[in-house]
């Protein structure tokens, strides 16, 4: 059986940046009732406590910022790029010990997002883009999909469940 890689907020877990989560979703309940869930919360298994200010990617930049060419800062400047690179290894590395080539992350994320995040600017506004463990999981080989996407996910998943 195919294992999923999930956001711990969507899980349920309050570990957001501003102590919040998400959820609970009916098929995430049954993949983990099947034994198919690995959560992870990137920038917790990085080092970041929670609750801990918002950070940001310029230009939601994630495979930029894994590269190291361009920092994660939070909004009062901190440069937390170590954490977020941190965070996206654990995942890589989990992904490969557990064969996993679906993930299912939190949409906008400056961590999860697999395809739209804020421009760094702190305004609200957003971009086309990825998160740093987005990028790093997409590099590696596995499908990241956001929440909206949980019926696509599912669709894929079913024909290889059983
Ligand atoms: Fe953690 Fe990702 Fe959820 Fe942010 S979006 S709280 S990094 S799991």
């Amino acid at each position: 059986m195919r294992k999923v890689l999930v956001s711990r907020c969507l899980l349920g877990h309050p570990v957001r940046y501003d102590g919040g989560a998400q959820g609970p979703f009916a098929l995430l309940e049954r993949w983990q009732a099947l034994g198919l869930v690995v959560p992870l919360c990137p920038e917790v298994a990085g080092g970041l406590p929670t609750p801990r200010p918002p950070a940001e990617i310029r230009g939601a930049r994630g495979a930029d910022a894994l590269a190291g060419l361009i920092p994660v800062l939070t909004i009062e400047g901190e440069d937390v790029s170590a954490a977020f690179l941190g965070g996206a290894l654990r995942a890589v590395e989990l992904a490969r010990q557990e064969n996993i080539r679906f993930a299912l992350l939190k949409a906008r994320s400056p961590s999860c997002g697999n395809e739209e995040g804020y421009d760094g600017s702190f305004s609200g506004r957003r971009v086309a883009g990825e998160g740093v463990t987005a990028a790093a999981l997409r590099q590696a080989g596995v499908r990241v999909f956001n929440e909206g996407q949980i019926a696509e996910l599912a669709q894929m998943l079913e024909g290889r469940i059983g």
